[in-house]
């Protein structure tokens, strides 16, 4: 039977999900997996879910998927509602298995693990590199099944001709189904394998969409046969291509960080992440740089590249330095807060956070990530007396001592703003003679200890006039 059009997953409300295996850090490339999955289903008002493929007993771990869920907050990837556990559906994916034993399209295999073994010795006798295991069982009446005995389930996978799968990225990939094996679905102890258990997930799940890594798309071929079996609709599948390191080396700890986490505690904006993620195996004409909602709305499949994309680390930077700049201030500064915590710093005291929020409109340009906004913001956040760098203690000569010191009764009664400073600057460096630059290094030195600043105006519009004036007479001669 054809199912009507308007039933093709494709047609029906967009239900994507993540399916992280609780074994170790949320990846670079599994935050991009999650990354377009949201956005394919936030971009059509579809639901995004979250599963966690925790049946590997032996390698899940509760603090593994704690460090995922993190990674994915940290990113800004909601899901709805609750993560769903795979490991406490295992008595579904039973029932499913079963169903497929009254379907006839799965059956009891009594083979025993030496049977298989030798089965396979055998083939290899023949010269045969890999045996596709044929159970004597699979067509076996049940009057001569072993009462009592332990068995599997096994797939009534089709023998000849071939498995299309039909990928939104990789077009039609063809497998012969003398490669695929009557796959156990459950095991002689009752409990299911991976390959049925995302399936009836999956199905249950209402997903329409499989956004996942192409070195999925073997198995691929093998779930298809689970739809089929238990006459579900398959959903359209989307195997996106690997990252790479800048190298065009499969990524490894060698390339830098490979833990989403990492990037936060490097002071990457979580915004700048999904940017250029986003970029990283798609793209939307030349744009580079967009907003999460222009990317919602731009996000499709057919804009996925076929081959694997390569991590560029100046290009993070880039992007990640427009994020800042365009940041809204309060939620920078509570970006810059999550950053310092993940990183180990010490967090901000009260005035400390109080000068930053003030300093960020003359620090957030051309700060790339946040440890170089915090850098520039250094005069913000330190307390007299200010220390200076060796660069920067070199502009402090007996000299320039005694004209600071001539600045600071100028600056009690001026008036705190940019045009009022203004002229009280340029006249004390005209009297001595001297540039404005050659008046501002001592300056930014008395300010910041720095010799690398905001400009000296911004510097004392953000510390003010009592300050400004205590950290001049600190080092004025
Ligand atoms: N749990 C699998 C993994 O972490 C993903 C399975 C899937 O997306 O279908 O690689």
């Amino acid at each position: 039977m054809c199912a009507a059009a308007s039933d093709r997953p494709a047609d029906r409300p967009v239900v994507t999900r993540f399916a992280p295996s609780p074994t170790g850090y949320l990846h670079i490339g599994g935050g991009r997996t999650a990354l377009f999955n949201w956005l394919y289903a936030r971009g059509r008002g579809g639901k995004f879910l979250l599963r966690i493929e925790d049946t590997d007993r032996e390698r899940s771990t509760p603090a593994a998927t704690e460090a995922i869920l993190q990674g994915l907050r940290w990113l800004g990837l909601d899901w709805d509602g609750d993560a769903v556990s795979q490991f406490a559906r295992k008595d579904r994916h039973a029932e499913v298995a079963h169903e497929m034993l009254t379907r006839g399209t799965a059956y009891k295999c009594f083979s025993t693990a030496e049977e298989i073994a030798a089965f396979r010795a055998v083939a290899e006798a023949k010269g045969a590199s890999y045996a596709v295991f044929q159970s004597p069982w699979r067509d076996a009446d049940s009057s001569t099944h072993p009462a009592g005995a332990p068995f599997a389930i096994r797939m009534r996978a089709p023998r000849t001709g071939e498995t299309l799968v039909e990928d939104a990225v990789q077009g039609t990939v063809r497998f012969g189904n003398d490669q695929l094996d009557d796959m156990i679905v459950l095991r002689s102890d009752g409990t299911p394998t991976y390959m049925l258990a995302v399936v009836v997930d999956d199905h249950d799940m209402g997903v329409t969409h499989v956004i996942r890594g192409d070195d999925h798309l073997n198995n691929a071929a093998r779930q298809q046969m689970v739809y089929d079996a238990m006459g579900w609709e398959i959903p359209v599948w989307a195997h996106i291509p690997l990252i790479h390191g800048p190298d065009g080396k499969k990524l490894s700890k060698r390339h830098g960080a490979t833990a989403v986490g990492d990037y936060q505690a490097q002071g990457y904006p979580a915004a700048g992440m999904r940017n250029y993620l986003a970029r990283l195996g798609w793209a939307h004409g030349d744009d580079e740089f967009f907003t999460s909602a222009q990317a919602m709305e731009w996000f499709d499949l057919p804009g996925i590249g076929r081959s694997p994309a390569r991590l560029d680390f100046k290009k993070l930077e880039s992007i990640c330095g427009l994020h800042i700049a365009a940041s809204d201030d309060a939620a920078l500064l509570h970006e810059i807060e999550g950053y310092l915590a993940a990183a180990g710093h010490p967090a901000l005291t009260d005035p400390q956070r109080d000068l930053l929020s003030r300093a960020l409109y003359c620090v957030k340009d051309r700060a790339k990530t946040f440890p170089e906004l915090l850098e520039k913001a250094h005069f913000a956040l330190i307390n007299r007396p200010i220390v200076a760098d060796e660069a920067a203690a070199k502009a402090l000569d007996p000299v320039s001592r005694g004209i600071l010191k001539t600045l600071t009764p100028r600056l009690q009664n001026a008036s705190w703003t940019k045009e009022g400073l203004e002229p009280i600057l340029t006249e004390t460096a005209s009297e001595h003679g001297i540039g404005f630059g050659k008046l501002a290094a001592p300056l930014r030195t008395a300010l910041a200890g720095r010799t690398v600043t905001p400009s000296v105006y911004d510097m004392m519009l953000v510390i003010g006039r009592d300050e400004t004036i205590a950290r001049l007479e600190d080092v004025a001669g």
